[in-house]
């Protein structure tokens, strides 16, 4: 099954966990890391009073289930020292699941495609980049929701070696 996921960080090297998270997605079992966007600058969602967030997308191809890839990247959050402390606050590492093949699911631990993807420029943009033909279930195609969603202060980052 092909899988988009987010990633966000904007504590401790920011760009250094981003980096070192998608190895660690190149790692989990069953899975083949097959696209990997450029790295983005984004200021924060929430609390304003938090560090800017690098932020980044790759597509896997996975045999694991939904539920089992959430499982491996808690782990990998867990692993980049993750503590949990406020809503939408400042965090060493954020794996979302965007999309998980066509499916929807919803219930406690798990809603894809996640819920904010349409609103969020710096899920959008570099999703954009590796996916630009997507159709996003129960909405529309990547293509009309990025023309709704204004860059909101997302910038590429420059010497982008990945
Ligand atoms: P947001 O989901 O709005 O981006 P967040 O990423 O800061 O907020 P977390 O604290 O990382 O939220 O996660 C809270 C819970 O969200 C997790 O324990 C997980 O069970 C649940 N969750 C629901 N849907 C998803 C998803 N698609 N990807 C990752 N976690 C999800
Ligand atoms: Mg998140
Ligand atoms: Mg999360």
């Amino acid at each position: 099954m092909l899988a988009y996921i987010g990633l966000g960080s904007n504590l401790e090297q920011p760009q250094q966990q981003v980096r070192t998270a998608i190895e660690d997605i190149r790692a989990v079992t069953k899975t083949t890391l097959v696209a990997q966007s450029s790295l983005y600058r984004s200021p924060p969602m929430g609390p304003q009073d938090q560090p800017d967030y690098i932020n980044a997308v790759v597509g896997v191809e996975t045999d694991l289930t939904p539920h089992e890839l959430l499982d491996a990247l808690q782990q990998i959050e867990q692993k980049h020292g993750r503590i949990r402390k406020r809503h939408w606050g400042e965090r060493t590492l954020d794996l979302d699941i965007l999309l998980y093949a066509d499916k929807v699911i919803e219930d406690e631990r798990l809603t894809v495609p996640h819920p904010g993807i349409a609103e969020r420029a710096f899920v959008v943009y570099p999703l954009a980049e590796i996916a630009p033909d997507l159709q996003i279930p129960g909405l529309d195609s990547l293509a009309a929701i990025k023309a709704h969603c204004p860059p909101e202060g997302l910038v590429p980052l420059e010497n982008n070696q990945s």
